[in-house]
This record gives structure tokens, C-alpha cells and sequence, in this order.
């Protein structure tokens, strides 16, 4: 499995699943970092406040630091024997009475299986939700993300640092003892130009921001890049007779939230029970998979909207938006039930949006 060059963050929604899976504790021993807080740092390094995941309940007062790969490997492995074909594309889906015929190609050539139910599972951009006749708005968002690893310095701690202001958004997550995650809001107009930039804007952006870390990275090799345009997915409808979508497919977000990731893994824990309750019966209709649409949506909305309300405030290059990002970072510690509010949110365990009063009091 060829590791990505990127991390990611796995919230306390997230974090429950893998511990439900038996996974969490292995994933922590691969290298993934436990991290409390995410520090906010202006543009020109100074301080603006914290969000501490300790106001949230134990177990899961953290999140990790993680590259996708590794927990990759460990939900492959816990499927022990389970059959898979890899590099193998659905092509085509036929209803027939009651089963689907699903056209499948495969380096060994094309295969054709019969399955009772199909989940959607592959991606904003899905194909299959397409053939599964679900209609979806996928919207292309305005700002790219470059993201990279580095070496990570040996006194840079187990916490985020997010540098913010004039419309760019810098991130460095820690996912392993050697390996620092970057990522940085790239403005639509520059995302081919960065991706041939190497390491020189990283260095030059640190130095203004985080002086000693550029230094540590002086000798950096030649940064690659993976730069991502990503997009939202509002499907009509997640489930169909004999069809669910999961994941992306059903919900992708923008990644301010921090939240693809765990959102597919809530949704296939939910959906797990609600399917062999529908296998057991015989009916994989849409009615005996709704429970699962139902248990699942307003959640990942809010993930949603959170995300999007991130975006808009913290890569604004508005400087009144730019303001009140400040002004919100800073206000935390004066309250914390809202900051308590504010990890929750982000943390995927709430859906409730912030009132007009909560963000007055913020702003204020
Ligand atoms: C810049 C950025 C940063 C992010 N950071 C975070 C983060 O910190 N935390 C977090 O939780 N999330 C984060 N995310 C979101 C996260 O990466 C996605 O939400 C997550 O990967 C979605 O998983 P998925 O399985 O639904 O889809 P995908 O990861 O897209 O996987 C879909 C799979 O389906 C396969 N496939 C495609 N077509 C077919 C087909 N026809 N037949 C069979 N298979 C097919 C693909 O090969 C792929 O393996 C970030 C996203 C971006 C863009």
C-alpha cells in the first residue's frame, strides 16, 4: 500500500469506532500521535488561543495525528481472510428481481457478481451512486490544499498549529515521532504554480511565522506536493432499494472540519447493525436501510456546515472576517461552555449549530 503524502486528523467520533473495532490502541502503537490541543497563531506568529479537546468527556479527549495509510493497513488486517480484488473498478450495476448483476473489471480481467445490496463507498466523484440512480450536487470548492510531510523537528510538540490571516491558512499536525503533516490553503489562481514550487514557499511562509521551526527545516529535501481541489456532496437521498452511500459519496465536506475520515467511519458503524437487521429479514429495501439515513444525516450536515463556517473564517482574506476569527480564537477562554460547544462540534459528537447570541458573546 503506497503511502500518501499527507496526514490527517482523527477526531473523538472517529476515535470511538476504532476502539469499537479494537484497532485504536494499535494505531496509537504504528506511531499516531495523541494531541490535546490545537494552537491558533496569526499570520505573523503571534498567539491567538487554544481548543482544548480536554473540556471534552474521557476516553476520547484528544484526536491523532495520523497518515491514512496506517489505518488503512490495520482495518485490511482486521478483516482477516476476507477476500478483495485489488485494483478492481465497478463498471456497470443491472437490478435483477432482487439482487443486483455487478460488471466489475479487474487486472484479471472482467468478473461478473450477483449481491443482494451495493454500498457506495467510492468517493465525492462517485460512479456508483450514479448507478445506483442517486441524484447529488457536487460542488467544487474556490480554495486548493497543498499538503505535504516533512521531517519532523525534535522539539516541535504533540499539538496542531494553525497560522492564520490574509486569506491563507498554514497547519502542521504531528502523525508520527519523525513525520510533520502540512497543510496550507492554496488560493484557486495558484495551484498549478505551487505544485512545481518545491519546498522554497514552505520555508519562506515558515520563517515568517514560525522562524525556528524554518530553521530546523533548512535542509529540507524537495517538498512533493499533493494538491487537492475538494468539493461538498449533498446527496438526494442515501440509501435505494438494495443500495446505500457511505462516506464521501454520500457527504464530502470541506476539509476545515477535519472530519471525512470520521464521518465514513460513524456512518459505517451505524450502518453495520441497520444492514444485518436487513439481510436477517430478506428486505435490504430502502425503508429496512433508512434507520441508517436517519441515525447518520443531521450529523454529517453539521460536520458540513462547521466545515464550511471554518473555511469562510479562517482562510478569509476579508479583514473584517478576518477580525472576527481573531476576535472568536481569543474569546475562547473567557467562555468556556462555548469553547466546550466548539470542541464538540469539531469533534463530531454534536450537530447543533452556534446560536446568533453564542456568537455575539464570541465576538464581542
Ligand atoms: C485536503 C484534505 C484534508 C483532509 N483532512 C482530513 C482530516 O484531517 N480528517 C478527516 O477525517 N478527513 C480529512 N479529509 C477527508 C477525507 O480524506 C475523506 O473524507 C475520506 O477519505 C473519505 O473516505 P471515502 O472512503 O468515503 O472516500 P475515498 O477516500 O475517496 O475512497 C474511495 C475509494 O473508492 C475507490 N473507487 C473509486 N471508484 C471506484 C469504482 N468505480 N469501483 C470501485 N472502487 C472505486 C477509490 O479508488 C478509493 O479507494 C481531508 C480531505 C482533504 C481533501
Amino acid at each position: 500500500m503506497r503511502p500518501e503524502t499527507r496526514g490527517e486528523l482523527l477526531q473523538p467520533n472517529g476515535l470511538r469506532v476504532l476502539a469499537e473495532l479494537g484497532i485504536l490502541n494499535r494505531l496509537l502503537a504504528s506511531g499516531a500521535q495523541v494531541i490535546h490541543t490545537i494552537e491558533f497563531y496569526q499570520r505573523s506568529g503571534d498567539p491567538l488561543g487554544t481548543l482544548d479537546y480536554r473540556l471534552l468527556d474521557p476516553p476520547y479527549d484528544y484526536v491523532v495525528g495520523n497518515r491514512p495509510h496506517r489505518l488503512r493497513q490495520l482495518l485490511l488486517q482486521s478483516l482477516g481472510d476476507t477476500p478483495i480484488w485489488w485494483h478492481a473498478k465497478v463498471e456497470g450495476l443491472q437490478r435483477d428481481g432482487n439482487t443486483w448483476r455487478v460488471a466489475v473489471s479487474t487486472p484479471a480481467g472482467p468478473q461478473q457478481v450477483r449481491s443482494r445490496i451495493v454500498v457506495a463507498a467510492d468517493g465525492a466523484r462517485s460512479q456508483v451512486r450514479r448507478m445506483l440512480g442517486i441524484r447529488a450536487r457536487v460542488r467544487t470548492y474556490r480554495d486548493a490544499y497543498a499538503l505535504t510531510i516533512v521531517p519532523r523537528p525534535a522539539d516541535f510538540p504533540a499539538v496542531v498549529r494553525q497560522y492564520q490571516g490574509g486569506g491563507t491558512l498554514l497547519g502542521l499536525v504531528p502523525v508520527h515521532p519523525d513525520e510533520l503533516y502540512v497543510y496550507w490553503s492554496v488560493p484557486a489562481h495558484r495551484r498549478d504554480e505551487f505544485k512545481g514550487l518545491g519546498s522554497g514557499p514552505l520555508l519562506q511562509a515558515l520563517d515568517r511565522e514560525d522562524p525556528g521551526l524554518a530553521r530546523s527545516l533548512s535542509s529540507l529535501p524537495a517538498v512533493a506536493w499533493t494538491v487537492v481541489v475538494p468539493v461538498r456532496v449533498d446527496a438526494e437521498t442515501w440509501v435505494v432499494d438494495g443500495g446505500v452511500l457511505l462516506g464521501d459519496a454520500a457527504h464530502a465536506l470541506n476539509p476545515n472540519a477535519a472530519q471525512g475520515t470520521n464521518q465514513a467511519l460513524a456512518d459505517a458503524r451505524a450502518l453495520a447493525p441497520v444492514l444485518a437487521a436487513a439481510l436477517g429479514k430478506g428486505r435490504v429495501d430502502a425503508a429496512s436501510l433508512a434507520p441508517y439515513e436517519h441515525a447518520r444525516r443531521a450529523l454529517a450536515a453539521g460536520a458540513q456546515r462547521a466545515g464550511e463556517e471554518a473555511a469562510r473564517l479562517w482562510t478569509s482574506a476579508n479583514p473584517l472576517t478576518a477580525w472576527m476569527a481573531a476576535r472568536v480564537i481569543r474569546n475562547l477562554k473567557h467562555h468556556p461552555e462555548l469553547a466546550r460547544k466548539l470542541v464538540t462540534l469539531t469533534a463530531g459528537l454534536e450537530a447543533a449549530p452556534f446560536t446568533l447570541a453564542e456568537r455575539l458573546r464570541l465576538i464581542i
